[in-house]
């Protein structure tokens, strides 16, 4: 399910960071005031991920309850209920504090932005229009991957 696009309450944050990385639009809000929750979530067509019950599914309002306050719970719990994946070019394509889509970044010029090791074998970067944090495929990738692969 790629085309999917999140909001998640604010007691969920770490999972909304991970949804980010793994390229989803994440959006992170209050619960409350319920009614701006609902607004926004109508008019940006988001599915709501929450473990705040106050929270009311509707005709128009999707809500995924969390069972868990565990993280790997939680990602596997989506993972069975919304069929999420992790696709090449779409992991890492986002800036996972900003929500932005991240865009390439020319080599040369992040000589001294990044620990020499990485400048050196690293060959592709991005960089947050927003924010200006800069990533780099390899590691993160793999990190997800590796906890995505483990909850199986
Ligand atoms: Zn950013």
């Amino acid at each position: 399910m790629r085309d999917v696009q999140f909001l998640v309450t604010e007691e969920c944050a770490r999972l909304a960071r991970w949804l980010r990385l793994m390229g989803y639009d994440t959006a992170l809000a209050a619960a409350h005031p319920l009614p701006a929750l609902y607004q926004r979530v109508y008019q940006e067509s988001r599915v709501v991920v929450t473990r705040n019950h106050r929270v009311k599914a509707g005709r128009l309002i999707r809500v995924v309850y969390l069972e868990s306050e565990m993280l790997a719970e939680q990602l596997r719990q989506l993972r069975r209920d919304l069929q999420l994946t992790v696709e090449d070019g779409q992991a890492f394509s986002r800036c996972d504090r900003c929500n932005v889509v991240v865009e390439p970044a020319d080599k040369a010029s992040m000589k001294d932005q990044v620990p020499p090791y990485v400048f050196q074998t690293q060959q592709a970067f991005h960089a947050c229009p927003s924010c200006h944090r800069i990533y780099w495929a390899a590691t993160h990738c793999d990190r997800i991957r590796t906890r995505l692969e483990t909850l199986t």
